[in-house]
């Protein structure tokens, strides 16, 4: 087995780029991600210790992976949040986060010490008695205030926001002003269905939607694609003259598996070979037996399907309704 065969698909993929969920647990509850009545969440004995997501990042690193992203549910309200972020560090790859925002603000010394650069900050509406709708709680201030300090302390920030038709479809050129007179990068998300999320093809607002919208309200000459590197899960772009960018990140009307990197691995320790994939193979009972996690890892990628999980047609997709998959707090987005 040599060191980056494991990581190569059948399809001649290589997964270089691993998304680590450090907890099931969230301080928000928002309707896309966390059922109405909440998750059975795995017994505290079933999650990953600080050593043991080390250990599991590390063999994956000595196979070839070179970014890690630390997610969740809320990776920073795990208490020894800032410890892995420092272990981690400690190895030769580039690191990152999905957070959403309300408490990022005393993990900034950290970041730095690390060398973090860039982070993900959710957040979905820029109307705080929406934000509270959408998130089930009141921190719409807070999250706002700190993607501005972050960008003040000079982070890279990437603010995420899942569209939704008539709640927030009519926030797109709002987010994307956001980002005149900022260096933010806005990147629009597809509702995308999981267990419990009630989700509906009436509710997605789709890539050509969302570019209507904007050639509705900027001239073309205005507009300008950007590249996309060969990974990037975007289409992106920049409304002329303004500091920041835009994209559209759009995984029902127009999958990017192709260029797939992305392995995932749950809080409990599970490996996903794909979001949309409704089997995951166990990595931390074989660890905790003392047995080699890699032969897992190497058969898990080897069964990767060519599109989203073997649904490689819209209408397939929309017959799952997501019900074959568990909400995305417990995967990691
Ligand atoms: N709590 C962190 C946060 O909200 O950024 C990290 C975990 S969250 C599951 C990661 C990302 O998944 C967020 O940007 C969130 O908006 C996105 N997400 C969750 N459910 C989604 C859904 N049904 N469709 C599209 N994106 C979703
Ligand atoms: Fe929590 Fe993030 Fe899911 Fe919202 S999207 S409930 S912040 S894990």
């Amino acid at each position: 087995m040599t060191k980056s065969n494991i990581l190569t698909d059948t399809f001649g993929r290589k997964h270089n780029y691993l998304r680590i969920s450090l907890t099931e647990r969230c301080n928000l509850r928002c309707t896309y991600c966390m059922p109405a009545d909440g998750i059975t969440l795995s017994p505290k004995a079933h999650i990953m210790t600080y050593e043991e997501i080390y250990t599991i990042a590390k063999d994956f690193v000595d196979h070839g992976v070179t970014k890690i992203r630390l997610t969740g549910g809320e990776p920073l309200i795990r208490k020894d949040a800032g410890q892995i972020i420092e272990k981690l560090a400690s190895l030769p790859v580039q690191l990152t986060l999905t957070t959403n925002g309300v408490i990022v603000d005393t993990f900034i010394d950290l970041f730095k010490k690390c060398g973090i650069k860039t982070l993900n900050v959710s957040l979905d509406s820029l109307d705080a008695t929406k934000n509270k709708e959408i998130t089930r709680r009141n921190y719409f201030d807070k999250v706002y205030q700190n993607i501005l300090l972050l960008v003040r302390e000079g982070f890279h920030v990437k603010v995420n926001c899942v569209l939704m038709k008539g709640f927030n479809d009519n926030e797109i050129i709002d987010f994307i002003n956001l980002s005149k007179n900022l260096p933010l990068h806005v990147r629009f998300i597809e509702f995308m269905p999981f267990d419990g999320n009630q989700w509906n093809m009436d509710k997605l607002v789709s890539l050509q939607e969302i570019l209507s919208e904007v050639n509705s309200q900027f001239e073309e000459t205005e507009i300008i694609k950007l590249e996309d590197a060969p990974n990037d899960t975007t289409k992106s772009y920049q409304i002329q003259g303004y500091q920041g960018t835009f994209a559209i990140i759009s995984s029902v009307t127009n999958p990017f598996c192709d260029g797939c990197n992305r392995i995932r691995l749950t809080a409990n320790g599970q490996i996903k070979n794909c979001l949309f994939s409704s089997k995951e193979s166990d990595l931390l009972t074989p660890l905790r037996e003392g047995k080699s996690i890699s032969p897992i890892i190497q058969k898990t990628i080897q069964s990767k399907f060519k599109i989203r999980s073997g649904m490689d047609t819209l209408d397939k997709f929309k017959k799952t309704d997501g019900h074959n998959n568990r909400s995305m707090i417990t995967i990691g987005g």
